[in-house]
């Protein structure tokens, strides 16, 4: 090949590695409502200010990490994610692998009313993602305590998925 060509695809790869984060999550079900937090999420996956916003936290609790480390193995992560059905609908949604979201039909991105808000789902998709980046490792650096929601607000999942749907809030 010629050296033009090869300093130009480099400068390609290079541009686009940057541009186009390769944390992706693939839903193929017929639910419209999960389409929709799932095409959101992966917009806001591929976002710059997202990941600034991460990399302002200092510390998570539950984690020896910084908001710029946790960001770093996000946008370094390369991982596909499948969205699935969760079959026993105990929580709105779980994560134990690095490849796979569970969540429940009867429970995701509801309201206290039982209404879908998307921004809701979307934090939820976001929250599981956390967990799914962690899973690349051990699937304990940057995660919470149990399932409660108390006292869990300043842990990595939490506040990502916080800034996830205080970012489609901001959208409309
Ligand atoms: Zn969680």
């Amino acid at each position: 090949m010629r050296p033009l060509f090869i300093i130009l695809l480099s400068v390609f790869v290079l541009s686009q590695g940057r541009s186009q984060s390769h944390l992706t999550l693939i839903y193929t079900g017929s639910n419209n409502n999960v389409a929709g937090a799932v095409q959101k999420a992966n917009e806001i996956l591929n976002s710059t200010s997202f990941y600034e916003q991460i990399r302002k936290i200092a510390k998570f609790d539950h984690s020896s990490l910084t908001g710029q480390q946790v960001a770093d193995r996000m946008q370094s992560a390369s991982q596909q994610i499948r969205v699935v059905r969760k079959i026993k609908p105990i929580a709105n949604a779980s994560t134990k692998t690095s490849d796979k979201i569970k969540i429940s039909r009867s429970l995701f991105g509801l309201d206290s009313t039982g209404k879908f808000v998307l921004s809701i789902a979307v934090n939820t998709l976001i929250h599981e993602t956390v967990h799914a980046v962690d899973f690349l490792n051990t699937g304990s650096e940057f995660t919470h305590d149990g399932n409660r929601s108390d006292g869990q607000e300043n842990t990595a999942p939490w506040m990502i998925g916080d800034i996830a749907e205080r970012m489609v809030l901001e959208n409309r």
